[in-house]
């Protein structure tokens, strides 16, 4: 994907405001930029929001956990698929105790 703005519909995850989704490319790193125009005293003006990298390789250079940045909104979900690999038997034993306990409390969300 080239640097630049995407034209589309997008909601910024940290302010919640629309506005265009900007890529950067910096060596074998990828960034993310949200563009909001806002109106400030009767002028236009370009509030810019930092999304964080695609990837945060350089901090797992050690242990690759898959660390994704805020804009990739499923990152919870794959976080939690990649760490049942490293758990033991007995520690997914007590993590499946404490999800039961968390859906009898919680009402399911889809
Ligand atoms: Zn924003």
């Amino acid at each position: 994907m080239k640097n630049g703005k995407k034209r589309r519909a997008f909601i910024c995850p940290r302010c919640k405001e629309p506005g265009y989704l900007e890529v950067r490319h910096r060596g074998y790193c990828t960034y993310y930029y949200a563009y909001h125009r806002v109106r400030e005293n009767g002028k236009w003006r370009v509030k810019k929001c930092y999304l964080g990298p695609e990837s945060y390789s350089n901090v797992e250079r050690f242990e690759h956990l898959g660390l994704r940045g805020i804009i990739d909104r499923d990152r919870y979900f794959k976080y939690s698929l990649r760490l049942l690999n490293k758990l033991s038997h007995k520690q997914l034993l007590a993590l499946r105790d404490r999800i039961e306990q968390k859906l009898a409390r919680k009402p399911v969300e889809t």
